[in-house]
């Protein structure tokens, strides 16, 4: 057997990973399952499927039937607008390319890398920068595995790892227990994060396992979620971050602001709250990057800032994310400011 199919055949031991090879895959499967046409969406779907529909039936689950509006529905659904192009939107708009300093590895922040640990994702959003970001190139096998790690181990500077992707559980447990090992023994390493959506979309992948890996490590471990609006969240995930939690494993979460999916101060401020009900703080409110073929998601930056004020106005300071942008370029995350 492959390693290729060896690995196909672990994960689909998994329950996450089953879950996962049930998705949908196509337009017209999501619009089936949500008794939907595609006359009901009046600019039309799109034609040009360069980055193919998939979307994991608990996700399906939690859309409501025959809204064509539904938030988590067009995070996933490819609409007309999306064949549109526009020229402040790029196929790199935060010149990663650049940063690429080896396989797999993207260091542009002063002592934290991230080590794009997996090439796929459980879900295709929409919106995703690394839409176009050339995956199949910076695959980690084993031997690239050594190289991104031989990376970190010459620059002391580096004290974090974050593991991206695509999305870093779509390793499986036994994988990514190696993967971090090979951090944990380079000494000048402190912490590691894990950035996912994909337990946002598919619970079961927080696994027991998962939870010995992230705190079984000399390590301080965190995992910041992706999610983007409060029905995301279900009971299971409730009960699954709360053994993280306990365990030791700080959980922050970072959304992206979308127009039609949560530019909303009501939904903002529910999302905070339902995140702390379920033991992770919001750490970031990002605007969208412009990248091509998202631009119908676009809110403007004055939008987002009247957005973050009514926060402000009505949460705790501890459940209001930062608002910030990333541009290329830059030495950190930019904040939003009034204009
Ligand atoms: C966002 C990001 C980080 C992490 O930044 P924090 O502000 O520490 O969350 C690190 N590296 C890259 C390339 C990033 O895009
Ligand atoms: S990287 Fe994140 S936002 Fe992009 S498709 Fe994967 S899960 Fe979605």
């Amino acid at each position: 057997m492959s390693s290729v199919a060896q690995t196909q055949k672990i994960i689909f031991q998994q329950e996450w990973g089953q879950v996962l090879a049930q998705s949908l895959r196509s337009s017209q499967q999501l619009l089936t399952a949500l008794e939907l046409q595609a006359t009901d969406f009046p600019k039309g779907l799109s034609q040009a499927l360069s980055f193919p529909v998939l979307v994991p039936r608990p996700f399906v689950e939690r859309m409501g039937k025959g809204d064509p509006r539904d938030p988590l529905l067009l995070q996933v659904l490819p609409l007309a607008a999306e064949d549109q192009l526009h020229p402040s939107f790029s196929l790199d708009p935060l010149g990663e390319q650049e940063s690429n300093v080896a396989t797999g590895v993207i260091h542009k922040y002063h002592g934290r890398v991230l080590l794009l640990a997996a090439s796929g994702c459980a879900i295709n959003c929409r919106y995703c920068f690394r839409r176009h970001f050339p995956y199949s190139e910076n695959r980690l096998g084993r031997a690239q595995w050594q190289s991104a790690l031989n990376y970190i181990a010459q620059d002391t500077s580096i004290t974090e790892v974050i593991l991206s992707g695509g999305d870093p559980l779509m390793l499986q447990d036994e994988r990514l227990a190696e993967l971090v090992a090979g951090i944990a023994d380079i000494t000048h390493v402190q912490r590691l994060r894990v950035h996912s959506r994909l337990p946002v979309v598919i619970a079961e992948r927080l696994t027991d396992q998962l939870t010995d890996i992230l705190t079984g490590t000399r390590l301080r471990s965190s995992l910041v979620l992706h999610v983007n609006h409060p029905r995301e969240l279900t009971p299971l995930h409730a009960e699954r971050l709360a053994k993280l939690r306990q365990a030791g494993v700080t959980l922050l979460n970072q959304t992206v602001l979308l127009k039609g999916v949560n530019d909303s101060a009501q939904v903002l401020i529910e999302l905070s709250e339902q995140l702390f009900n379920h033991d992770v703080l919001p750490y970031y409110l990002h605007v969208l990057d412009r990248v091509q073929g998202a631009q119908h998601f676009d809110v403007t930056s004055a939008e987002a800032y009247t957005l973050y004020q009514q926060m402000l106005a009505q949460l705790p300071g501890y459940l209001v994310p930062k608002l910030v942008r990333e541009e290329a370029g830059q030495a950190h995350k930019t904040p939003l400011h009034a204009f």
